[in-house]
Parts: structure tokens; sequence; C-alpha cells
């Protein structure tokens, strides 16, 4: 009997700033199944965590949605659970980076971090964004990358060449915010001298096995042969989070508090359980051989954070380390990245009214594996293998048995089946290896293999036929018990991933799935309920439903807190750089409703239609509009537009142009024509 171990789980915390989209899901449900398996091996594991709620992005999105911060808070949070009750993600706490707990130890691990003479003051030149106010997180400007020269890349790395470079260096820099070109402005930062650390980190990062190989070369290569900069962890008011305390004014950075929220998450969960903090997460000379084990999963977005200012934070406070930091690639749906426009950004809630649950946590886990490859949500493959799998495999070999046994029960002695049992017992120490190792891609293909030897053994008893011999009942009932409980044990084995299909199985045979070692055992004489209907096959035209509605809810975008996710291409395509001008530069320009009366294609010129437009009375005007790519004469007739009704006319080849109309969009078939609310006549004013 080994020892049961104490294992404390913990994924990313999401971002309190949108809903969860299946991109974020890779990750909750490869932590789910890691956080279950432990569980159904008899280990003490907890999955805790919070949303992440501070920073500049929070405060934007509250102001857009017209409530404060706090509110707009609480109401992701709500939604995020609502979210992951969705998926089965079952979790032992969900804070709130924005909590007293987590104002309390961040204040304790600052303390700790200023007696080890850890931080610096210095002043700071960063960009600015005037329309909005604020100083700009790394992320949230963009341009070209200072190294490789790569157009629309993030202040902080690029995602061509991967250098890391400081917002400043950014060529032709813009902020996403607001589009503008921010300014440089200089305010006092704090710093921890990471590079006080280096030899601590060092050591951590290779030694101990805490990451993966990658992981290791990768810090060894871009961070830990060079002397590691100083890290800058306070924000100048005005920021939503959390106050300095002996520094008023600047607060601490969204990433110092992002952490520490796992902690305060998990004192959360003590305060609730009448557990001992220090039991989980000790502090002190002997931490690291107390407690329990540390387990991070996160995506590999967020390393740095993860392997070197975390665990620095830690060592200088004396907390436990982390034993593991399980890192994981990014989703692409049909070998490309999420695109709104697309409709492959889709929203966890609008995956669900789509498509089965347990479907995309089986597929997820197909796909993952020990190390950092991107995993891809390809249509076809996904309609494919699970009703290849999960139908036409797993749930066929009970749809194929129970209803034979419906009366009789099982067999009261568990007969012989030519070893299968044994060998599903042999296979479940692999499959526990492979789920421990992270690698659920190996484990599914394992039980995978299970069930195919089950249809086998289905397929050559046929007890569909026999049991139509009165004199078989015995070998029915026996052939039967068999396929029952080799069902049982890859439900068993399956569990961790789709326990919806665990409970089926369990109320089946009536006996709840809890244990891992309840795969070891063969049930006999026990009652078969009626079978109910386990799973559905999946369709395709579901899938493209759901792509259907994700591409709807990105075009309308009317909702305040939709609005946060627009793409920001537009604005970088073109930035917010006209000068500022007055309400009396603004009423020169004379803008008015009008009605085409007549529009006809110009022969010599490609891009141009010629339009007649009425002002109301016997006002006419004739304009030429660069919008033929876009537009067919006969649809804009009667229609309203807007035309700058004061411009200087302009003689053109083909006849005098008096106004403009007005539009936009990137040209050619992309020219969109400003439409009017019902309501409006020819000749109205724009005010
Ligand atoms: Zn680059």
């Amino acid at each position: 009997m080994t020892l049961a171990r104490k294992i404390l789980v913990t994924a990313a915390l999401p971002y309190a700033n949108g809903p969860i989209h299946i991109g974020h899901l890779v990750e909750y449900i490869q932590t789910d199944i890691w956080v279950r398996f432990q569980k159904l091996m008899g280990n003490r594991c907890i999955f805790i965590w919070a949303d992440d709620t501070h920073g500049t992005a929070i405060m934007i999105s509250a102001k857009k949605a017209g409530v404060t911060e706090e509110e707009f808070i609480a109401r992701m949070n709500e939604e995020h659970q609502r979210d992951f009750g969705t998926f089965q993600i079952a979790y032992d706490n969900y804070g709130s980076t924005n909590s007293p707990e987590n104002r309390e130890l961040c204040g304790r691990i600052w303390s700790a971090l200023r007696q080890a003479g850890l931080i610096v003051e210095k002043d700071v030149s960063q960009l600015y964004d005037p329309v909005a106010g604020t100083f700009l997180a790394d992320r949230f400007v963009k341009g070209t990358c200072p190294k490789c020269k790569s157009p629309n890349q993030y202040g902080d790395n690029c995602e061509k060449c991967f250098a890391t470079y400081s917002a400043t260096d950014v060529i032709d820099p813009v902020s996403t915010l607001t589009g503008t070109k921010p300014e440089i402005r200089s305010a006092k930062h704090l710093f921890v001298e990471l590079e006080k650390l280096h030899s601590f980190l060092n050591e951590w990062v290779q030694s101990g096995n805490h990451l993966q190989t990658e992981i290791v070369n990768y810090l060894k290569g871009h961070f830990l042969h060079e002397p590691l900069r100083d890290w800058d962890i306070s924000r100048p008011a005005k920021y939503f989070g959390f106050e300095i305390p002996d520094s008023p004014g600047n607060y601490w950075f969204v990433w110092f508090d992002a952490p520490i929220g796992y902690m305060a998450s998990l004192e959360q969960w003590c305060k609730k359980t009448g557990e001992e903090f220090n039991d989980w997460w000790p502090q002190g000379d002997d931490a690291e051989n107390t407690g329990a084990e540390i387990h991070h999963f996160i995506g590999k977005d967020i390393t740095y954070f993860h392997t070197l200012f975390w665990p620095g934070m830690l060592h200088a406070a004396k907390f436990k380390l982390p034993t593991k930091v399980h890192i994981h690639g990014f989703l692409t749906v049909g070998s490309e990245k999420m695109s709104k426009s697309k409709g492959t950004f889709i929203k966890a809630a609008t995956y669900a009214k789509h498509l089965d649950v347990s479907a995309l946590r089986y597929y997820y886990a197909s796909k993952l594996g020990p190390r950092l490859d991107d995993l891809d949500l390809n249509p076809g493959e996904f309609i494919d293998k699970v009703n290849s799998d999960l139908v036409g495999k797993v749930v066929n070999i009970a749809s194929r048995c129970a209803k034979f046994v419906q009366t009789s029960g099982l067999s009261a002695k568990y007969p012989d089946d030519g070893g299968l049992f044994m060998q599903g017992i042999a296979a479940g120490k692999e499959i526990a290896a492979a789920y421990e190792g992270c690698d659920y891609a190996r484990a599914m293909r394992l039980i995978m293999e299970l069930a195919a030897s089950a249809n086998v053994y289905i397929d050559g008893k046929e007890p569909w036929k026999i049991a139509k011999d009165p004199a078989r009942a015995q070998e029915v009932q026996d052939a039967c018990t068999v396929g029952l409980n080799l069902f049982r044990q890859i439900a068993v084995y399956l569990s961790p991933v789709l326990p919806k299909l665990a409970e089926q199985a369990g109320a089946l045979l009536n006996e709840p799935i809890t244990k891992w070692e309840r795969a070891q055992t063969p049930l006999s004489g026990t009652k078969v309920t009626s079978f109910s209907h386990m799973m559905k096959r999946l369709e395709l035209k579901d899938f493209e439903a759901m792509i259907e509605e994700s591409k709807e809810s990105q075009e309308s975008g009317v909702k305040s807190q939709e609005s946060a996710a627009d793409s920001d291409a537009a604005l970088l395509a073109e930035p917010l750089v006209a000068d500022l001008i007055s309400i009396d530069d603004f009423t020169k320009i004379d803008l008015r409703v009008a009605r085409v009366i007549n529009a006809e294609e110009v022969p010599e010129a490609k891009k141009l239609l010629k339009l007649t437009l009425g002002l109301g009375g016997d006002v006419k005007r004739q304009v030429f509009a660069g919008i033929k790519a876009a537009y067919k004469p006969a649809d804009l007739v009667g229609r309203l537009v807007i035309v700058v009704a004061n411009l200087q006319p302009r003689q053109m080849k083909f006849g005098l142009s008096e106004g403009m109309v007005t539009a936009c969009g990137t040209g050619g078939e992309e020219v969109f024509l400003l439409s009017l609310d019902e309501g409006a006549k020819p000749g109205m004013r724009v005010h």
C-alpha cells in the first residue's frame, strides 16, 4: 500500500476581461483531468484557482461596460464559473485576485523582497496613452519588432523571432486601447533585481525535474545565459489593483499579485474547510521538505512569469517552490490561429449550445501530450474520432450487451474471458503512468485498444443471435457479463476525461466508480439497470452551426462586454493620429443625409460610380464615388447616404463631382457606406 500523496494543483488564472473560449479550455480540461486522475488514485489532491482581476485592461473594459471594476469582475467571475460547471471542471476553490487574502499575502511577500534587498526604485520612461489617460502595459502596445522588423507585434515580445524587448523600443507603436500613437512619459517604478537570484534560478530551473526539457533549454538560451533584467513590478496611478503600502500612488503590477492569487485561493479554501495553510504551502527553512506537492498548469505564453519571477518571489519569501510547472501549447482550429472573423474563436458557452461537452474533453485528451506542441481542433477529425472511438467503440460495448441481462443481472461468477480482463488490469498500470506524465494521448490510445478487443470479443459471441435460443441463456449471460465488465473497466480508465460516462456506467451496473482500483476486480451477480442512451453521434452540421454563430456574435457586437473583444486590426491599420479639433472645426463640415436618385457605371473609370443624390426638394448633387467594386448601381437607388455637402466641387475627366459620399473600409470590395436609422430624411444635417 503506497501512501496517499498530498497534491495542490493550479491552472493559470483566467483573466476577468472576457468570456472563456475553447482555447482556454485546453488548459482547464487538461488540469481537471489530472486532478480527477489523482483523486481517483486515492491521493489528496486539491484544485485551487481564481479570476485574475487587476490591470489596465479591466479598467478599460469596466468603463466601456459602464460599471465599476468591482461590478465588472464580479460578473465575469460568475460567468466563468458557470462555463466551468458546464464543462465539468471540478475545482475545490475559485477565488479572485481582488480579495483581502490576496492583498495580505502580497504584503507579506513584498516585505520579504524588501528585506532581502531585492527592490530598487528607478525612473522609467513608458508609453503613455493620452486619450485613455494611462500608462500602457506592454500588451496594449503593438508595432514593429525592433529586431526582425515584423509588423503588428506586441510591446513585450515578438511572435515571429521570439525577441523580448521594451515597449519603448517598438517601432511605430500604437496603443491598442484607443488606437492612438502613445507618448513617452517618465514615472518612478519599483523593480525586483532578479539578477541577485540568478544562481538560485539557474539551479532550480535545471534540477529537480521541475520543468519540461524544452522549457529548460528555452530558459537557458533566452534568459539565463546573460544577466537577468530587473523586473518592473509597480505601476503608477491610475491602476486597478493593490496600492503598495510603502509606496503610495504606486500599485503592484498585475503579474505580481496574479500568482500570489494561487495562495490566496488556497487560504480561502483553508478557511472554508478548516485546513492549515502551512500544511499545504509551507514557509520557512524546512518548507521544501514539507507540505503538498505544488503543480502549476500553464500555457507557453506565460512561461517566464512562472519559471523565473514566481520561483524568485517564493524563494525570497521562503515559501515552498513549485514541484512542477506543466506547460502546454496553443489551440489552433483547422490548423490556423483562432479567428473571430472566421468564426473559430468559439466561446465555451457557444460550444456547449451546439455540441457535447464530453466530446471536446475526449478530443483534447486524445491530442494532449507531455510536450508543448500546439493542438489542432480539426472539425472532420474531431467528428470522426469521437464517433468512432466513443460512440462506435466504447458505448457500443454496453449498448450491445446490457439489454440481454436486464432481468437476469450479471452471472454469479465471472466467466472465463480468455484473459481479457487481466490484460485490462495490466494495461491500467501503463494508462496510469501516462496520465501522471500528462501524456493523455497515449492513455487514450491504450484505452481504445482495450475497447477494440472488447468489441472483437462481443462480435465473436453475438449475444443478439444466441439470445433467440432459450437453451443458450447461460451463454448469453456470460458473454454479456464479460462485455459489461470490460466496459466498466474502460469507463474507470476514462473517468478522469469523461466523468459523465463514468457516472452512467456506475448507474448501469449499480456500483458507482469512485476509485481507480475498481478496474481490478470484475463485478458478478449484480443487477443491471435498464440501459439508457449514453452518447449521441456528432454531426458536422452542428459544428458548422457553431462556427456560424461564432461569426454572428462577432458581427453584431452589440453587447458592451463583447465589444471589448473586437479585433484591433482596423485601428492598427489606420491609427488615431489626427490632431484634435474644436467643435468649430467640426461644424465647418456640412454633412447631410441624401437619397440616391440615380446610380450608373462610368465606363472609363474602373472604380467609380456616378451618383445623383437628392437632398430634398429640387436640390440635387452629382457625385463620383469609388464604390464600384462593393456596390451594384441598382442596389443603391433609393437608399440614404451621408454626403459632405460643402466640399469644393472638383472637375473630373468624366464630369463635375459636387461632394463626397462617406464610407469606411479598406477599399475595393471592403467599402461600407454609412446607413441611417429609420426616420432620417434627405436634407437633415449631421451634428
Ligand atoms: Zn521579431
